[in-house]
């Protein structure tokens, strides 16, 4: 039997209406003979919900106490989705993660799937049942209830199609593909007809919200094709696939902006062997995970060293901070929650030059000051204002034309 697996985002189930809608799409790919599995996510903003309601008690909730919290958005909606599918006259089961053994390692509010038992899913989906499967949600090995991260929904698809073998994974949402831009900041961004993995993992790590970078990690590894595109409308959405046929000249496929972000800088750090080592040791020890790490030397003694977290883990990235302060020995500390990053992604800039003079003069026209700039094979960041990020972002999109189709674009755009 053929498996699809079809996720459904919040907005996408977040009513009767929308979660009957969601159904009559699972019905007919079962009736095109696919063998179906739903993953869906809790309805609407409930998971904002439940986050409100866990700080209004405590405003450092215990992590496992949160997921265990979360989880419960999710198996609202597996078992509403079943209830309506078997309205429609169609056989469906709700699973819980736990219920198909969606193994995970066990951090708390960002764990990572190690394995999953497809064995229950293959057996109902032979019975001829619709599996209606929770997203986001695992177990630990103690049988603690895990979450994947803001958006893991998506990582549940993914990692289920690869695990029953299912070539395609399709992301229900409520944009009808992936655009050259967030089109809720960047109005004149442009929907891609196709977008490669690697183009896609960058935006998705960069702020890209409409994929859970994980998704696409095993997509790519699994060979699994991720078809993003609309709940509300019948059309074709974005292809995520391994190799996108490059038009001669184009640099860069989308830009990304990221707002939840903090910057902390030891500034006059002792420069001797072993400190960044032990600076990255203890925030990986509190689980912070760490990205554009900058160090300079001031002179022979002494370095600045920065780096950006997500502003969820500041508390943890303080608290390891302070436990190492009398190890390494700096003279400030500062901590920066005012900043955003603004990218370009493309794999056209592996071959091509140009891109870096483009985005820092469309920023420089803007009047809109970098604080630092990262890069890597694929990307340029500029860590900017945030309160001018999204004058930037349109800046940077306007002067690398991603308000039109990438064949009306002049060449080296
Ligand atoms: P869901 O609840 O269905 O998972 P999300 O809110 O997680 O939906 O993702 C969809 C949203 O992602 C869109 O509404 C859009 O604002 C945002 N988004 C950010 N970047 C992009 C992009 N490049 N293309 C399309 N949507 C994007
Ligand atoms: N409900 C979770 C969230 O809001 C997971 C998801 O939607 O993918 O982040
Ligand atoms: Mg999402």
């Amino acid at each position: 039997m053929k498996i699809l697996v079809q996720k459904f985002g919040g907005t996408s189930v977040e009513n009767a209406e929308k979660m009957r809608r969601a159904a009559k799409r699972a019905i007919e790919a079962a009736k095109k003979g696919f063998g179906v599995v739903i993953v869906a996510s809790a309805r609407g903003q409930q998971t904002d919900v439940l986050v409100a309601d866990a700080y209004e008690l405590n405003p450092n909730p215990p992590k496992r106490e949160m997921d265990q919290l979360l989880s419960t958005g999710e198996i609202q909606s597996v078992s509403l989705l079943a209830m309506a599918l078997d309205s429609m006259g169609y056989k469906a089961i709700s699973f819980t993660g736990a219920q198909i053994r969606m193994l995970t390692d066990s951090v708390h509010t960002k764990a990572r799937i190690k394995s999953i038992d497809a064995e229950r899913i293959h057996k109902q989906l032979n019975e001829g049942k619709i599996v209606v499967v929770a997203g986001f949600q695992g177990i630990d090995e103690n049988e603690n209830i895990t979450t994947l991260g803001r958006g893991g929904s998506d990582t549940t698809a993914v990692a289920l199609a690869a695990a029953l073998g299912a070539k395609e994974c399709e992301i229900y949402t409520d944009v009808d593909g992936v655009y050259t831009s967030d089109p809720r900041i960047f109005k004149k961004a442009v929907k891609l007809d196709q977008i490669s993995y690697d183009e896609m993992l960058e935006m998705a790590s960069l702020g890209a919200g409409v994929m859970h970078p994980r998704a696409v990690e095993f997509g790519k590894k699994y060979d699994v094709t991720i078809h993003v595109r609309s709940s509300s409308e019948q059309v074709d959405g974005t292809l995520i696939i391994h190799e996108v046929p490059q038009m001669e000249g184009l640099l860069v496929s989308g830009a990304t902006i990221q707002k939840d972000l903090a910057k902390i800088g030891l500034l006059g750090i002792e420069n001797v062997p072993g400190n960044a080592a032990k600076v990255f040791a203890h925030l990986a020890k509190h689980k912070v995970v760490v990205n554009d790490i900058i160090q300079t030397e001031v002179n022979p003694d002494k370095a600045n060293l920065s780096f950006m977290i997500n502003v969820s883990d500041l508390e943890s990235a303080k608290q390891a901070i302070e436990e190492i302060k009398n190890e390494v020995n700096f003279e400030n500390i500062f901590i920066r929650e005012d900043i955003a990053e603004v990218s370009v992604v493309g794999v056209g800039m592996r071959t091509h030059y140009g891109v870096a003079e483009k985005m820092f003069g469309a920023l420089a026209d803007a009047k809109v000051n970098i604080d630092s700039i990262t890069t890597s094979e694929i990307r340029i960041s500029c860590a900017v204002d945030k309160d001018q990020a999204e004058k930037a972002l349109e800046a940077v999109c306007m002067a690398f034309e991603l308000d039109r189709p990438a064949k009306l674009r002049n060449k080296n755009s």
